[in-house]
């Protein structure tokens, strides 16, 4: 079984939305794993009630405030995101730390607020091209692990991790499935160590970063690897459901 998740970023108004479902098929086949999708929370609703979206396909928010509710114009919490069809939710992406400087510390408290509404995090790590270069891959990815990890009290609560390398987001370049074994090891181990062997084993570890139809089968198959997170090939329904065939 496979997690296949599309990370729609800033595309696909609420019209867009339910086009994409009218054309997107999952095979019978398929029916093991998992697919998820993450409109921007404007198309969330409409996604979500859109009678052509087959019900296999989940759907998350891409980003929550960590408040219930108050004075925080343009955000979203993760309980409005529940009422309005969530049940996932993408946190720590690194569009949202890096060009809106979300940090560590507002991570583990954006994945307290997703747990306290039973939505499942699925929490992103990932290294940048200058810290690759410098060795530093194991260490910057184990401390963004360990922050998030502190919000999650009970080793039974599932959430998911998204390994996505930074240089490999949106820029056509992808980790090889050696390279993204190895970091996905790296995760696993300290995973074992911190909720323990059964628990991180069944902890899915997903690969992100120019993800596409004709990488995605060699990036399956690799150890540790147990689905992907896909942005730029998720908003073409017939790319994105290929992407969920090569998960066999
Ligand atoms: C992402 O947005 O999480 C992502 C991996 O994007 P892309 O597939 O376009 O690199």
């Amino acid at each position: 079984m496979a997690v296949i998740a599309g990370n729609w970023k800033m595309h696909m108004a609420p019209e867009e939305a339910r086009t994409f479902f009218s054309a997107f098929e999952i095979d019978e086949m398929m029916a093991d794993n998992e697919v998820l999708i993450f409109p921007p929370a404007i198309s969330l609703l409409a996604a979500y009630k859109c009678e052509n979206r087959d019900p296999r396909v989940q759907l998350g928010i891409q980003n929550v405030h960590w408040e219930n509710s108050g004075a925080f114009t343009g955000e979203i919490s993760a309980e409005m995101a529940a009422s309005a069809g969530a049940s996932y939710a993408l946190v720590g992406h690194s569009e949202r730390r890096q060009l809106f400087g979300e940090t560590d510390e507002q991570v583990a408290l954006k994945v307290a607020a997703v747990l306290r509404q039973d939505l499942i995090p699925v929490i992103c790590v990932g290294e940048t091209l200058e810290e690759r270069e410098a060795g530093r891959v194991s260490e910057v990815i184990l401390t963004q692990l360990d922050l998030a990890l502190a919000s999650i009290p009970d080793p039974e609560i599932r959430f998911l991790i998204a390994y996505e390398p930074v240089w490999a987001i949106g820029t056509g370049k992808t980790a090889t499935p050696k390279d993204a074994a190895g970091a996905h090891g790296t995760l696993r181990n300290r995973l074992e160590q911190a909720i323990g062997v059964t628990a991180a084993a069944r902890t899915e570890i997903l690969y992100g970063g120019s993800v596409k139809p004709s990488n995605a089968t060699e990036l399956l198959a690799a150890q540790d690897v147990d689905g992907v997170l896909v942005g730029g090939a998720s908003v073409n329904p017939q790319s994105f459901a290929e992407i969920t065939r090569a998960a066999g």
